[in-house]
């Protein structure tokens, strides 16, 4: 049966509801786009929802250094009591904790504020081209085929997708062939936190603890574990390397593994977020097959460590497994080549850039098989720039990208990855769009960066004034 292609047309297109997809698309709709945010799967919000805690919001010096549309997900988070507060892990970051049942709700409403259409149950499977100018993207799903065509394309899709397919250059892992391990987060209620925070403070040796200098100052690890003690907040990591876990390991109890993280979702829940497990095959995350391959191993090892911690971390005897994230959580696939490739040297030392349009602050993060990863501080515990290159991909003039596939090596994408900045490149991506719609600009390199900087500040970016 020949099936006809039906064909939309929005002023901007964004792919990918994720972090980087959401605040995209609200941004181009709040800078009066007509918007269609397209999405793979049935939930808008990527791994929002997983229930880990939004990180590169703050420097750890508990300055926010991302703002805008992600203080409206905040704000709303907060109407309906979804928002347990910025934390600090008094190892390295600050980072804010939010209810992830809530976090649907709340990016639903921010959407609908901005009359941005959502299209889920969609994946892209190709795009149309005229030299290096995309003019629509063909999508499928239950309905059939469709053509969608726009003036601008912003690939939030965390894999670079359509700047891949549209023959943007990009790069997977760098000369070691390593891919960061694929992992799935799960959360446990009825957990009791001060029994969690006597043990943090009364074995420090067990715990992830002032890895920065900054957070460190003079402090000893039973100093910092007083802190969290004093945070009163189920926040505790416990280390891969820690008695607690070698222990469980020779008792087969546990499997090998960096970190326990225990992060809050929900107070009224006493809920926590568990991010344990992890398959390291080097699995590159663009290959459904295999990461299908991996749900089973990967589902063992959630249950594992939910038996392991009611049977050995006190506070989660009484505990009730209360649900697994809605996808496998993807680290590292495709970074997308742009103007600018945003270096680890760069974040590390907190470098500022004339042509900012967006910020991190979290470690250069990158998970390894075992116990090891590799954690590298923000000098000072500040924050960096990301440049407006970092979002222009080479060889395209209508295309930008945002979130986990930015212009970055291994080490830059090892930081910029984590959520803050994927909301705060979004708002940047959404917003330039919509600028160079109203200019009618066909070329990203025409946009001049101080009208971007200028618009972006007046919605509520942070692009200077912070460490
Ligand atoms: C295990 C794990 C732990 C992490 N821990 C933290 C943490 O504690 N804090 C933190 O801030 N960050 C953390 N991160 C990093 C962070 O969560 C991600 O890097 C970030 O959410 C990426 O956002 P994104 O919007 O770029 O991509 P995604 O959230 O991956 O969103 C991309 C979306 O695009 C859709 N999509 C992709 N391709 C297509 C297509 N062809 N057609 C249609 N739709 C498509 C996908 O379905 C997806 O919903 C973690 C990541 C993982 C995997």
């Amino acid at each position: 049966m020949t099936q006809q292609i039906k064909t939309l047309h929005y002023d901007v297109v964004v792919l990918g509801g994720g972090a980087a997809g959401v605040a995209a698309a609200a941004a181009a709709g709040k800078n009066g786009m007509r918007t269609l945010l397209v999405e793979a799967g049935p939930m808008l919000g990527g791994e929002l929802l997983s229930g880990m805690s939004i990180d590169g919001l703050l420097n750890a010096r508990g300055e926010y250094v991302v703002g805008g549309i992600s203080d409206e997900l905040i704000a709303e988070c907060k109407d309906m009591d979804g928002f347990v507060g910025p934390l600090h892990d008094y190892r390295l970051i600050c980072y804010v904790c939010c209810d992830p049942e809530v976090m649907k709700i709340a990016i639903t409403r921010v959407l609908a504020r901005y009359k941005v259409t959502p299209l889920l149950y969609t994946l892209c499977e190709d795009v149309v081209t005229a030299g290096n100018r995309v003019s629509g993207l063909m999508l499928v799903n239950k309905g059939g085929r469709t053509l969608v065509t726009a003036d601008w394309f912003l690939d939030c899709s965390g894999d670079g997708d359509l700047a891949a397919m549209a023959g943007a250059p990009f790069e997977i892992s760098d000369p070691s062939g390593d891919l960061q391990p694929l992992s799935l987060m799960f959360r446990m209620s009825n957990v009791e936190t001060l029994p969690l925070l006597e043990f943090a403070r009364s074995h420090p040796e067990n715990l992830a603890v002032g890895e920065s200098d900054y957070i460190r100052g003079n402090r000893s690890d039973r100093e910092l574990a007083e802190q969290i003690y004093q945070q009163g907040q189920p926040c505790v990591f416990f280390k891969g390397n820690g008695p607690l876990i070698q222990q469980g390991l020779r008792d087969e109890e546990i499997f090998p593994t960096a970190l326990i993280m225990i992060q809050p979702t929900s107070t009224a829940r006493k809920e926590v977020c568990v991010n344990a497990t992890r398959v390291a095959r080097n699995i590159n995350g663009t290959d459904s097959a295999a990461v299908s391959g991996a749900v089973a191993e990967l589902m063992d090892q959630v249950w594992m460590a939910a038996r392991f911690m009611k049977k050995r971390v006190p506070g989660f005897a009484n505990a009730a497994f209360a649900g697994i994230a809605p996808r496998v959580g993807i680290r590292e696939t495709r970074r997308i080549m742009g103007e600018h490739v945003l270096t680890g040297d760069e974040a590390v030392n907190a470098r500022k850039h004339r042509d900012v349009v967006a910020k991190g602050a979290q470690h250069v993060d990158i998970h390894q098989d075992d116990i090891k990863q590799v954690r590298i501080p923000i000098a000072n515990g500040g924050s960096y720039d990301i440049p407006w290159g970092c979002l222009v991909p080479k060889k395209l003039s209508n295309v930008l990208v945002a979130g986990r596939c930015l212009s970055a090596t291994r080490e830059g994408m090892g930081t910029a990855r984590t959520m803050g900045p994927c909301m705060a490149m979004g708002q940047a991506v959404g917003t330039a769009a919509a600028l160079n719609v109203q200019h009618g600009h066909t070329n990203a390199r025409q946009l001049a960066v101080t009208e971007l900087q200028a618009r972006l500040r007046e919605q509520g970016a942070v692009l200077d004034g912070v460490h």
